[in-house]
């Protein structure tokens, strides 16, 4: 009897590691669509549709390949609906006792198959370009473990834009060039959308009868949900919006979702590219003069940097991570994260922006709704459940550390040296979203003025004893300390009464 090769519907990789230790001749694959998975967070109806369908897809290309693929539908009768039982259920039908299976990157998975009756081999997951436990090596004995140390070594382990020891251009970091706001163009190249075959369309319906109550539009769904999809999207990418990467990267338009962004982190994250390859294809780039350095370092430096060290975070902390709020925040979730009313015309641009594309790129997730939450004082663990359901890419190894730790600060400074606060000045800088706002950015204080201005000083305030003594932060604190008394106490008075009336379920 051969044994069963567990495939998530993340490890959608030719190469994923439990195949590479497969016989094809003995062994069956076993994948599964559970509606308990598809409750444990409601995620939105696009990304269940995403998942769902490249899995089908995934399938019917091990079959062509020789493969024994024992898949469990939604709708299977069947289905005992939970991935253990579909597991034991396969286990029982086939006789097997033995499963291979990819580490994943979850920590609920991992404890589901540490508690299953069988001999579980969980092997790790190689397409990332760092190990768990090289990252283990990597932290250990060092104080502070910031991205930028991580990811020159990764410059050099991977050879990506280096000359010899040397990083291309004499600089490892080109960010200061990357800072730049948007401007309005109607010619800005869109990404590429795929129009649903009929795979994709039978899903769709059967997500949208089985989570008709989830945050989140369906019928907008035309993401790529195959390998050879996924690379026209990389292509298009690399062709017409790499070069304005850089240049467009903290931007943001409330007409223009997607700016320069790749919108390649759904396909990345579930396997259906595979990131050293989209490196390489982007430092081509550089090398044939067709993109510039800052875009292409830029761009490399999110992947081999950013997203490998998150992944490293989020596995050398273990579950417990989770639950971190290292700034004691226990406020709800305010109702206009799921759409409910709200005059402030950045949040509301994203949240809906969000609904409709399961989609919001870095600076809108990190200093729009990120900032607000933090500002305002909110439950990181609400925070969490909202990115982890909200968007297409989110799975908790990549969410998690970029909402708890680089968003919230919950982790008490692990991933960021300062919090990832900002005034109204630094959203009207970056986007045009003030300009059509009922509150005004320029307004201090006041019946008009930003929300952000008003939450920022109360953050700050009330955060004094944990952050008046960090460096980077204690010019901060002098121009607030240098401030007519008078003007501190109505800012502060303000801010509280428009967290009173969030607490009330009050539109602010
Ligand atoms: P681009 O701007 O085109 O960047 C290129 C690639 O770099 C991305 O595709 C992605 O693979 C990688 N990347 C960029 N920044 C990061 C980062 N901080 N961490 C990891 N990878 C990065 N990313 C996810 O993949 N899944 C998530 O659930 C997720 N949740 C986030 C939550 C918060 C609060 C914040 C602030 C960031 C989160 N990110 C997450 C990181 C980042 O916002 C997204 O990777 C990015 O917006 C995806 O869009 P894109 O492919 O157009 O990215
Ligand atoms: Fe957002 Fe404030 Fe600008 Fe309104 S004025 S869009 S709330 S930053």
């Amino acid at each position: 009897v051969g044994q069963l090769i567990l495939i998530l519907g993340d490890q959608l990789s030719d190469g994923i590691a439990a195949l590479k230790r497969a016989n094809k001749a003995t062994d069956r694959v076993v994948m599964a669509e559970a509606l308990g998975e598809g409750q444990a967070v409601p995620h939105h109806p696009q990304k269940i549709v995403l998942i769902l369908t490249a899995m089908r897809k995934f399938a019917d290309r091990l079959r062509s390949l020789g493969w024994t693929v024992d898949y469990s539908t939604l709708d299977d009768p069947a289905n005992s609906q939970t991935l253990a039982g579909e597991i034991l259920r396969r286990a029982s039908e086939n006789g097997s006792s033995a499963v291979i299976a990819t580490a994943p990157g979850d920590w609920r998975l991992r404890q589901m198959l540490e508690d299953l009756p069988l001999r579980v081999t969980v092997l790790p997951d190689d397409r990332f370009l760092c190990s768990e436990a090289d990252f283990a090596a990597w932290a250990k004995d060092r104080k502070a473990l910031r991205m930028e140390w991580f990811y020159r070594d990764m410059r050099r382990k991977t050879g990506l834009l280096m000359v010899g020891e040397q990083p291309e251009g004499g600089q490892w970091n080109y960010d200061h060039d990357n800072r730049k706001p948007a401007v309005p163009d109607l010619f800005r190249p869109k990404p590429p959308r795929f129009a649903p075959d009929e795979t994709t369309r039978d899903v769709m319906a059967l997500v949208a009868r089985h989570f008709p109550n989830h945050f989140g539009e369906v019928q907008n769904f035309d993401w790529a949900t195959t390998p050879e999809q996924a690379n026209e999207a990389l292509d298009h990418f690399i062709q017409h919006s790499l070069p304005r990467f850089g240049d467009e990267q903290d931007a943001m338009l409330r007409d223009d979702p997607f700016l320069s962004h790749s919108l390649l982190s759904p396909y990345i994250n579930l396997g259906l590219l595979d990131p050293l390859h989209v490196c390489q294809r982007a430092e081509a780039e550089y090398h044939a003069g067709r993109a510039p350095l800052n875009a292409v370092e830029g761009f490399i430096r999110q992947i081999i940097g950013w997203r490998e060290y998150v992944r490293g975070i989020w596995s050398l902390h273990g579950p417990e991570y989770l639950t971190r709020n290292a700034l004691g925040h226990q406020r709800p979730l305010p109702w206009a994260y799921w759409g409910g009313e709200t005059h402030m015309a950045c949040v509301k641009a994203v949240v809906r922006q969000t609904q409709e594309q399961a989609y919001a790129h870095h600076i809108q997730r990190l200093m729009v709704t990120g900032n607000f939450a933090l500002l305002a004082g909110v439950d990181p663990a609400q925070v969490h459940a909202w990115y982890l359901s909200v968007y297409i890419d989110a799975l908790e190894w990549v969410e998690a550390p970029n909402t708890l730790g680089m968003s919230q600060w919950a982790d008490g400074g692990v991933i960021a040296s300062k919090p990832y606060v900002s005034s109204g000045a630094y959203i009207d800088r970056m986007g045009d979203y003030c300009q059509s706002c009922a509150y005004d950015v320029r307004a201090k204080s006041g019946a008009k003025a930003c929300p952000f201005n008003l939450l920022y000083w109360h953050f700050l305030d009330r955060q004094r004893d944990r952050f008046a003594t960090n460096p980077r932060m204690a010019m901060i604190y002098r121009t607030w300390d240098k401030m007519a008394e008078a003007h501190r106490r109505d800012v502060l008075a303000q801010a509280d009464a428009l967290l009173d009336r969030l607490d009330a379920g009050g539109v602010v």
